[in-house]
């Protein structure tokens, strides 16, 4: 039912429109006036502000004229750098950008499906259910448009996001939650070589307090790293300060906890030892989430799958997305691949295929497989 030459169309008009973090403004005036075309009650909000962006969330509501539960769908606005001047090429029915930035299928083939999707559900008139659309700004510099929406004002308590690589068919079901850690150590400044003992070395008390530490692969679905460690003046101070930032990660949010409570004691207990003063700061990025394999949220894909006769694939991610802020704020959502590939590189790319089948897929979601 999707118009391929359209979505084609529509897709190289929208990856055109500049839409780096922060600076979503004009990409997102632009769905405002689509949504609105199309029919659908919208606004925006305030977050632009609160994050430091020059575009706001945008939201979208189409009551249906089935009495069943609404179905939010949502996908992002902004693009990771280099994302200015984006010039689409299409190679043997794939379309790359010209080489010096990304091309923006992440996330511009979630929002060219939504749109697509709308559009043939007014064209043809097909009955259907109440469908919301939200448009986030600033997901890839830390979640900050889905951290600030209006959930008050939304009604679905179901959500598909679709942002996620890989071919049409997978169903991220299950993602970690994230924590990020940053540590200062603060010891004592001495002359190195005149008298050490009047010095605390900051390096040698993170040291012992990392080398007391379970890092890196911690079971089957946790992990932890330490990402960077800076300090030090020159080899004759002894080293008063260091600043570790390190995260951790678990499908499971306590296991998140329990590891996050690790490292800081590593760290206390070495301070103890060696007189020195730990300082640190948790930032909770986003829990985590698993949605049941026998939820109508994965059975509804399995089912738009069957009659696209693509695979369908549910699957656990090591990423954040949307999908988990909806999830911490009691709207059950999995995020969906929608064909974009090599995302977050010159080198990023999406097949026709993919991209038309993203718009046909989300259509029967938005249809409830009907
Ligand atoms: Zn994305």
């Amino acid at each position: 039912m999707i118009n391929e030459e359209r979505v084609l169309k529509h897709f190289l008009e929208l990856v055109q429109i500049d839409s780096e973090s922060g600076q979503e403004g004009e990409f997102a005036g632009a769905l405002v006036k689509e949504l609105q075309d199309l029919g659908l009650q919208v606004w925006t909000d305030n977050a632009g502000e609160k994050v430091g962006a020059t575009g706001n969330n945008v939201y979208g509501y189409l009551p249906g004229d089935l009495d069943i539960e609404p179905l939010l769908f949502s996908s992002h606005m902004d693009t990771v750098v280099p994302g200015k001047g984006i010039k689409p090429v299409i190679k043997d029915n794939v379309i790359y950008s010209s080489g010096d930035t990304i091309l923006a299928s992440d996330d511009k083939s979630g929002v060219v499906a939504i749109l697509e999707a709308l559009r043939v559900i007014k064209e043809k008139k097909c009955s259907h259910g109440p469908i919301e659309v939200v448009f986030t700004i600033s997901e890839e510099v830390g979640l900050k448009g889905s951290k600030n929406l209006e959930y008050n004002k939304l009604k679905s308590k179901k959500a598909y996001v679709l942002d996620s690589s890989g071919d049409v068919g997978k169903i991220i079901r299950q993602a970690p939650a994230q924590n990020k850690l940053i540590f200062k150590v603060i010891g004592k400044s001495a002359h190195a070589g005149v008298a050490p003992e009047e010095g605390i070395s900051a390096i040698q008390v993170a040291a012992e307090a990392v080398s007391k530490m379970k890092l890196l692969r911690i079971d089957e679905e946790t992990t932890a790293n330490i990402g960077s460690f800076k300090g030090g003046v020159a080899t004759n101070i002894v080293c008063p300060e260091v600043e570790i930032v390190a995260e951790t990660r678990s499908l499971d949010n306590e296991k998140v906890e329990a590891q996050t409570n690790h490292m800081i004691r590593c760290f206390q207990d070495a301070a103890k030892k060696f007189g020195a003063k730990v300082e640190y700061e948790v930032d909770k990025m986003y829990q985590g989430y698993t949605i049941p394999d026998d939820d109508m949220l994965v059975a509804l894909v399995k089912k738009a799958c069957d009659n696209l006769e693509i695979k369908a694939n549910p699957t656990s991610s090591g990423g954040g997305s949307d999908a988990n802020i909806y999830n911490g704020n009691g709207i059950q959502a999995v995020n969906l691949g929608t064909g974009m590939s090599k995302v977050h590189t010159v080198e990023e790319y999406i097949t026709l295929e993919n991209l038309f089948n993203c718009a046909k897929l989300t259509l029967d979601l938005m249809l409830r497989g009907e």
